[in-house]
């Protein structure tokens, strides 16, 4: 952002699905602050444990030391009064109250930049981020590689047989596709084949059993 007079605070959101370069997005942009001798504090959800612990690793290997948090008040109540820049990386973890915490953070005067998924697995809005890129003032939405085709990806395609809204995983559980390949529907098909095998393997033990 340019042109911003006396210390007004703002909302910085980098979107887009999974392998798409948000965390080193995110890393570059706090790494320039930090050259600028800015005063710096990065929070990462503890729910994602990917490789390191109190760190923000990309894909690519990239990292930043960061604080875990449970939730988005956490991060409100560990903001030291002289941070001027906050970094906050998987956002869609952090619960309904992002929103709140963000602008809260923002009207303090503070340069708030976060990350987040804005669609889940079945490719919906994935709240809160949507809301918070309401009232963002900047808003950078970025774009992976479809592994099968290799245009533009903004789905993250799950590729294990689960239902649940969060499954923490990174590669062999996700990975990017585009519009044109994404199958929304892959992990409902993959529970209902468990589903279908173990029954089976039910059937065919009952069977066993009555032989024996
Ligand atoms: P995000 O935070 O959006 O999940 P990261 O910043 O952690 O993304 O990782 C981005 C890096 O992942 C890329 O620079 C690249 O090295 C790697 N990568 C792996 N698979 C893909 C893909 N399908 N499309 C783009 N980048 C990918
Ligand atoms: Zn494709």
């Amino acid at each position: 952002m340019d042109i911003v007079k006396g210390n007004m605070g703002w909302i910085e959101v980098i979107v887009g699905p999974m392998f798409s370069g948000k965390s080193e997005e995110l890393i570059r942009r706090l790494r320039r602050a930090e050259i600028a001798r800015q005063r710096v504090q990065i929070f990462k959800p503890v729910i994602d444990q990917r490789y390191a612990v109190n760190e923000i690793v990309s894909h690519s290997g990239l990292g930043i030391r960061s604080d875990n948090v449970r939730t988005a008040v956490e991060v409100l109540e560990r903001v030291e009064p002289r941070t001027e820049v906050i970094g906050i990386d998987e956002g869609q973890f952090l619960g309904e109250q992002l929103v709140e915490v963000c602008m809260q953070l923002a009207d303090m005067g503070k340069r708030v930049i976060v990350t987040g998924l804005d669609t889940d697995y079945l490719g919906r809005p994935f709240e809160p981020i949507p809301r918070l890129l309401a009232v963002a003032e900047e808003i950078t939405k970025l774009l992976a590689i479809c592994v099968r085709c290799g245009n533009p990806a903004v789905h993250t395609q799950r590729l294990v047989a689960s239902e649940e809204l969060i499954v923490v995983g990174a590669s062999g559980t996700y990975e990017a596709r585009c519009r044109r390949c994404f199958e929304p529907q892959l992990a409902h098909e993959k529970v209902e084949a468990e589903k279908k095998s173990a029954s089976e393997g039910v059937t065919e033990k009952a069977r066993t059993a009555t032989a024996s």
